[in-house]
């Protein structure tokens, strides 16, 4: 469809973790749904250049593009939500902001200017903010503006978005996400913190167009005329967010009170027809009628914090649905784990993830687990760390190297069969300078990847700096692991198996960042599939 490109602003009042990600999604999945060409970008007021160098106790998850960007997890939920591949100029924050002024600035751009917030990094947000519409590829452009209205550090993306608005007229427009809490003793709803997170909004000099309020109980429709009257929107433009049973709810939630046709209305496009969500009904359906649970233990050390594996979780849980079946995950501390609890702890499961991961803490724990996993011929997955894990537990188990080990962990072990690659050993700076993004893998015809996919050559993104160390390849191979997939350019080996055990693969690559509801990840889907299989055999 061609209309000129719309902007979308959706802000964010009252608390945190309101799932404004999860609202973008949703209409870019309606407006997807109706033929329109849609992005998602996330402006995140933090000063990190990327979220790269965060421990994932901070922001959870961190994703990558297929072009290598370290980003925030909302784009995880903008991909699997619209099945359109984010990037770079998807995720934006304030020290990248900073440094491209910076940089400007000492090569003189500024012509002796004075470099101010205001309208310099403005200026630099809304270039940012535009850069994605400006390739004309899209009907609308959806940012998410990342933290609370108040904040100090969101003020300048606020201003950014307060010019835009007045500068594109009725092609921006901006949705306010707040909370309408609940108290219990009072048994009331309460609308006083919307109304005034909305005040807030409006002394910054932005008007909201729609208001989306996250609720635990249905709001009634005298207390959304009362939010309007307040806040200066239409009735129907005051939309309530229940807590979901799952977030692909969401979507449909949200048409069923109009929100795609309010933002339609809005920017003065067409509202007639429907969105055409077949595809995403089926998977609802699947979702909701699955009988069976197939039980996936997550052997990871952030377990606390469960967005730290949310691609993860979120790859297992389309899988698990298209096999007609309801995902149980047991998230299980690595670092608790031991040679006297694993029996007790690994037992009951149909199938085992080895989790990524950075540095020695927990690792002991993935040993244990993956010898037991080993010996008990259970369908095992390790992912990145975990597929190195499974390389160091049987080099030590099987080839009898009792101290073998990455060099990230032990730069003296005497057998360093996972060793840091060679591009990486001249980097000094740790922002961004992991081997990064998508890289072709080739493989091997017969092995479980290669049935899974159905093809020899695939594509998956990557995040690591240590890789299989090749001189031991042959030894490996001859003892019953083998290399099933690897590089076509470099030889790095990107897949291992145990093709004696029924369902035993460790892939270098993160699979999980290429599975959307739409299009769930193959190895995902083999990989349930042998877990079910070894679930049924136990009943
Ligand atoms: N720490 C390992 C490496 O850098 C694995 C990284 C990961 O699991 N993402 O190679």
């Amino acid at each position: 469809m061609n209309v000129e490109t719309k902007y979308i602003f959706v802000t964010g009042g009252v608390v945190s973790s309101l799932g404004k990600g999860i609202i973008s999604s949703s209409l870019a999945r309606l407006l997807l749904s109706r033929g329109y060409n849609v992005t998602i970008q996330k402006f995140d007021p933090y000063i990190n250049i990327d979220p790269g160098t965060l421990n994932p106790y901070e922001h959870g998850e961190c994703y990558v593009t297929v072009d290598g960007h370290e980003a925030d997890l909302d784009l995880g939920h903008y991909e699997r939500f619209t099945n359109i591949q984010t990037t770079r100029a998807n995720n934006v924050t304030t020290g990248r902001v900073y440094q491209s002024v910076i940089d400007k600035e000492r090569r003189g751009d500024y012509l002796g200017k004075t470099v101010q917030i205001i309208p310099h990094i403005t200026d630099e947000i809304k270039r940012n903010i535009k850069s994605l519409g400006n390739t004309g590829k899209y009907d609308f452009v959806i940012t998410e503006i990342g933290g609370t209205v108040g904040d100090i550090e969101s003020t300048p993306f606020l201003e950014a978005v307060r010019q835009l608005k007045w500068e594109m007229g009725r092609n921006a427009l901006s949705i306010h996400l707040t909370y309408v809490p609940y108290l219990k003793a009072a048994k009331e709803l309460k609308t006083k913190p919307t109304q005034h997170s909305v005040k807030q909004l409006q002394a910054i000099g932005i008007q909201p167009d729609i208001l989306v309020l996250r609720t635990e109980k249905e709001l009634p429709a005298s207390m959304r005329r009362k939010v309007a009257q307040f806040c200066n929107v239409s009735t129907e433009a005051v939309i309530q967010s229940l807590d979901a049973p799952t977030i692909y709810e969401v979507p449909l939630m949200m048409h069923a009170q109009g929100l795609d046709t309010q933002v339609l209305r809005l920017t003065g496009c067409d509202t007639d027809g429907e969105p055409d969500l077949t595809a995403w009904n089926t998977f609802l359906h699947k979702l909701d009628t699955a009988a069976d649970t197939v039980t996936i233990g997550l052997v990871g050390k952030y377990v606390e914090l469960q967005d730290a594996y949310k691609s993860i979780s979120e790859s297992l849980m389309q899988a698990a649905t298209y096999c007609d079946h309801k995902l149980e995950l047991i998230y299980i501390h690595s670092e608790k784990l031991n040679e006297s609890n694993v029996d007790e702890k690994l037992n009951g499961m149909d199938g085992i993830i080895i989790a990524p991961g950075f540095g020695q803490r927990g690792i002991e724990g993935k040993f244990v687990a993956l010898k037991w996993c080993r010996e008990h011929n259970i369908p095992t997955f390790g992912i990145c760390l975990g597929m190195q894990c499974m390389v160091i537990e049987f080099a030590r188990n099987v080839l009898g190297y009792t101290d073998a080990n990455s060099t990230e962990m032990d730069t003296k072990t005497s057998h360093n069969v996972i060793d840091l690659m060679e591009e990486q050993k001249s980097i000094s700076n740790m922002g961004g300078t992991m081997r990064l993004g998508a890289y072709d893998c080739r493989l091997k015809e017969g092995s479980i990847p290669a049935e899974a996919y159905g093809k020899l050559n695939i594509r998956e993104r990557h995040r690591h700096r240590f890789e299989f160390n090749g001189d031991y390849r042959e030894r490996f191979e001859n003892a019953g692991m083998h290399c099933v997939g690897e590089n076509p350019d470099t030889g790095l080996v990107e897949v291992v198996q145990i093709p004696e055990l029924t369902w035993f693969v460790g892939t270098q690559y993160h699979p999980e960042y290429q599975s959307t509801v739409l299009n769930p990840n193959p190895l995902f889907i083999s990989f349930i599939k042998a877990a079910i299989k070894f679930g049924d055999s136990k009943k």
